[in-house]
């Protein structure tokens, strides 16, 4: 009967140390196969109960519309986007690397009339900059990016968000690199709406986008006079779901649900604190390994990110041979440069679950084989060892 010649998945056993998605804890894979229930089903809705509940521990905030949408972290910044403007609408974007660029990409097909400021792949703004172009355009949303994946920087929040307030604009926050990695403080920041993805440094697969809105930003959508030109993403309908009267609006990914509910279990587990010291920890010491190879990063010091080490690739080294390479003999996959970065960087993830010292000492040694193979002379075993000393001298 079948000419369709087809086997069963056999993935390969991969180490993900790029951009994302990152590591999956085995008790993550698990939850995933668990036995599919109705969307409607008790234990279901229970499950959505406390993955809300986590979601608002994990965000640090209080707001009551907390959840998770249906798609990966595109979708959470659509939803953002398409609840707060209507047609005609000012947004100010802050544009440095790839992900601010989608922003200003969705917000101008939301019907958003768009300002973008703009700054280098690897810098970050100010709050002075900020205030400038607010006051010159006053929008009603300001929209940045936390921690930028396409080029390892992070972007300081509490004072832009200060001026965005005393100018009464919302900010929006895209928070996908750098939730479950490092501090996001919704409440504490005065976030007005903020989303995440799966499988960054949550290490969950890929597949849900967490969201988080402020009264604030609910007073914006009730105060809509069209409706939100996205009929999935509407958050007037995906509440009543999530909460209220749980009314059907479209299937819930359920066994993601599952995963997604065991991935923050985990991380509570963790305790957010430990989790970012594990974060950092391991980050300084893969800098002292790429330091003692002669690799540099590509954003100065007060910006990095721990969990996107974005360095520059060495004079003479072939890209993509090394990036094979490291998967081919290593089972390690690491990031190539997005954009105006393509051929320049690599980004070096070290993301929730794949942020450990063996997954650092392995890359380390790996890379250490692919530049020797590249003709670059390295000192031998320097980067595994200058590693090795960060974490003795922590233990
Ligand atoms: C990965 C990423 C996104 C997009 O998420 P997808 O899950 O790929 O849709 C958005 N913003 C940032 C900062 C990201 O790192």
């Amino acid at each position: 009967m079948s000419d369709i010649d087809s086997t069963t998945v056999t993935a390969p056993q991969r180490i993900l140390m790029g951009p994302g998605p990152s590591d999956v804890d085995p008790r993550v894979l698990a939850a995933l196969s668990a036995p599919t229930v109705g969307h409607l089903d008790p234990y279901f809705l229970q499950v959505m109960d406390e993955l809300q509940s986590m979601l608002r521990q994990v965000f640090r905030t209080e707001n009551e519309l907390t959840l998770a949408v249906s798609g990966t972290g595109s979708a959470g910044m659509e939803a953002c986007v398409v609840n707060l403007i209507e047609p005609g609408d000012r947004m100010l974007i802050g544009v440095n690397g790839v992900f601010g660029t989608r922003m200003a990409d969705v917000a101008g097909r939301a019907g958003a009339e768009v300002t973008t400021i703009e700054r280098p792949f690897g810098e970050v703004f100010d709050a002075d900059e900020v205030a400038a172009a607010i006051e010159q355009t006053q929008p009603k949303v300001v929209g940045l990016v936390h921690a930028e994946t396409s080029t390892g920087a992070l972007q300081p929040i509490e004072e832009i968000s200060k001026v965005v307030h005393d100018a009464g604009a919302l900010l929006l926050l895209d928070t996908v690199t750098s939730l479950g990695g490092l501090p996001v403080e919704v409440d504490g920041w005065q976030v007005d709406a903020v989303y995440s993805g799966t499988q960054k440094c949550l290490s969950c697969p890929p597949g849900l986008a967490p969201v988080s809105f402020s009264p604030a930003a609910l007073g914006a959508m009730d105060a809509r006079k069209t409706k939100v030109a996205s009929w999935y993403l509407d958050m007037s309908m995906v509440r009543n779901y999530w909460g209220g009267n749980r009314a059907y609006h479209h299937t819930a990914p359920i066994n993601m649900n599952y995963a997604l509910h065991e991935a923050l279990r985990l991380v509570l587990a963790e305790g957010l604190e430990n989790r970012f010291a594990r974060h950092r920890r391991n980050h300084l010491a893969l800098r002292a390994g790429l330091e003692a190879l002669g690799i540099h990063y590509a954003v100065p010091e007060v910006h990095r990110l721990p969990q996107l080490n974005a360095v520059l690739i060495p004079d003479g080294v072939d890209d993509a041979a090394v990036r094979k390479q490291l998967l081919n003999e290593f089972g390690l996959e690491i990031g190539g440069g997005l954009g105006p970065m393509a051929g320049k960087t690599w980004r070096i993830g070290l993301m929730g679950a794949a942020s450990t010292n063996r997954n650092v000492l392995l890359l380390l040694a790996g890379l250490e084989r692919c530049l020797a193979d590249q003709g670059i002379s390295v000192d031998r075993g320097a980067g595994v060892a200058a590693a090795n000393g960060v974490y003795a001298a922590q233990a």
